[in-house]
């Protein structure tokens, strides 16, 4: 039943390397192979074999209203039609960047880029920029996009500076990026105490990139506390959290301001945006006002910036979407986690807003490595034969899942039965 995709993923790996353009589509982690998809309607994606799945992937994460939504469709082909790209000013930027600096007290200025590894590379340039310092600090599990400087992982030991987590990546460049465990104060003090030269903290508040684990509010505060006696700004990376968390993000639901959050994702509902903001002092350092340098041939494009303008005023226009969406994200979880209970299998839940995540652990991870420890050939099991019953999860338990607007409770509901059977199977495998 998936004879047409792993034929199209033959074919694609003979000229894409490995197939994918981007690479957890390669279900690696799961040991499967991708269902190549034709399209999306709804809450539903279709394979080229025609096989029809509920969507928990959203395009990882943009689509909050679904596939094919009516409003953002009719605003993109509207746009098109006058004309792809300019590379001049147009009003749907400013718009855009109006909508979005309404919703936060402490942001005035937005700039549009193409994509979330270009909002967070050009968003620690400016952090350095503004404070005269190279050195910057990022958690283990966190992902930020695939710059270079980002692309570190935890050396051994106790070490704080971390070591390049891809080849490609100069050893010269990665001893400015600090690395500390997620949630761990003490961690985090070390790193401030080894260098003087913190430039930024940069972390996803909400992290949705090692599986989904919430910082701590004492670990926000000591994150802002710590930035604020040694003169380095803390970036907020919102790249996925963004207007799916709350319409203010994870920020809006912690009492700590970030100096700068970056954008991405439901920014662009679907196309290529990414987006950073802050207050007019942080953000009047960029190029032509100040002289750190940022540019993009496509950023701001009219097309993209029409989806992200409709997603945003539809989102406004619905104040309790996201408690709406939060009622059915923990509608899958628990009953996720009661058909995992029934058959003893350890498994822990948690959701804010839109997104939620599960692991099979018996304890609540809260930083990189308790991931780590939880059974990933469990998930691995569970992924496939969901599947194959029409469910599409994240094809990696280090990735969050995400509910759209168009779900609804029976939709859910047949998820749920759906686990209720394979967790009965994984008992028994
Ligand atoms: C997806 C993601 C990025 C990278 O965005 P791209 O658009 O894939 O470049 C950066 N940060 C976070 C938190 C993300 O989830």
């Amino acid at each position: 039943m998936f004879d047409n995709s792993l034929k199209a993923y033959e074919a694609a790996k003979k000229v894409i390397p490995g197939g994918v353009d981007s690479p957890v589509r390669a279900f690696k982690g799961v040991l499967g192979t991708p269902p190549f998809i034709d399209r999306g309607e709804g809450a539903y994606l279709f394979d080229i074999d025609d096989n029809k799945y509920l969507d928990f992937v959203q395009s990882w994460g943009p689509l909050i209203f679904g596939h094919c939504d009516k409003d953002i469709e009719d605003a993109v082909i509207k746009t098109a039609k006058k004309g792809l790209s300019f590379g001049a000013p147009t009003l749907l930027e400013t718009q855009l960047a109006q909508e979005i600096v309404e919703m936060y007290d402490y942001l005035d200025k937005v700039r549009f880029v193409s994509s979330g590894t270009e909002a967070v590379m050009s968003a620690i340039r400016l952090a350095r920029g503004v404070t005269k310092k190279d050195d910057i600090l990022k958690f283990e599990g966190c992902y930020h996009g695939h710059s270079d400087s980002l692309l570190v992982q935890a050396g051994s030991g106790l070490a704080t500076f971390g070591t390049p987590s891809s080849p490609g990546v100069p050893a010269d460049l990665i001893k400015h990026t600090l690395i500390c465990e997620y949630n761990n104060i003490q961690s985090l003090k070390k790193c401030f105490e080894e260098s003087s030269d913190i430039a930024c903290i940069i972390i996803e508040p909400i992290a949705g990139n090692m599986g989904f684990i919430p910082a701590s509010e004492e670990f926000l505060q000591e994150c802002r506390d710590l930035c604020d006696k040694n003169n380095a700004l803390l970036i907020f990376d919102e790249v996925m959290t963004g207007f799916r968390v709350s319409m203010t993000g994870a920020s809006g639901l912690t009492s700590v301001n970030a100096d700068i959050i970056t954008f991405g994702k439901v920014i662009g509902a679907g196309m290529p945006v990414g987006a950073f903001a802050g207050s007019s002092f942080i953000m009047d350092h960029l190029s032509p006002d100040g002289t750190v340098y940022q540019a993009g041939t496509l950023s701001g494009n009219p097309v993209a910036m029409a989806a992200g303008l409709v997603s945003l005023q539809k989102l406004k226009s619905m104040p309790s979407i996201h408690a709406e969406l939060n009622k059915k994200a923990l509608r899958l979880v628990e009953g996720l986690k009661k058909a995992a209970d029934a058959n003893n299998i350890p498994f822990v839940v948690n959701t804010r807003g839109s997104m939620f995540g599960f692991f099979f652990c018996e304890k609540e991870p809260k930083n990189f490595k308790d991931v780590a420890s939880c059974d990933f050939d469990a998930f691995a099991k569970f992924h496939n034969e969901m599947l194959k019953k029409g469910f599409y999860f994240a094809c990696s338990q280090y990735e969050a899942g995400f509910i759209s607007s168009v779900m609804d409770n029976k939709m859910i509901d047949e998820c749920i039965d759906a686990a209720k059977i394979i967790m009965k199977d994984l008992k028994n495998a």
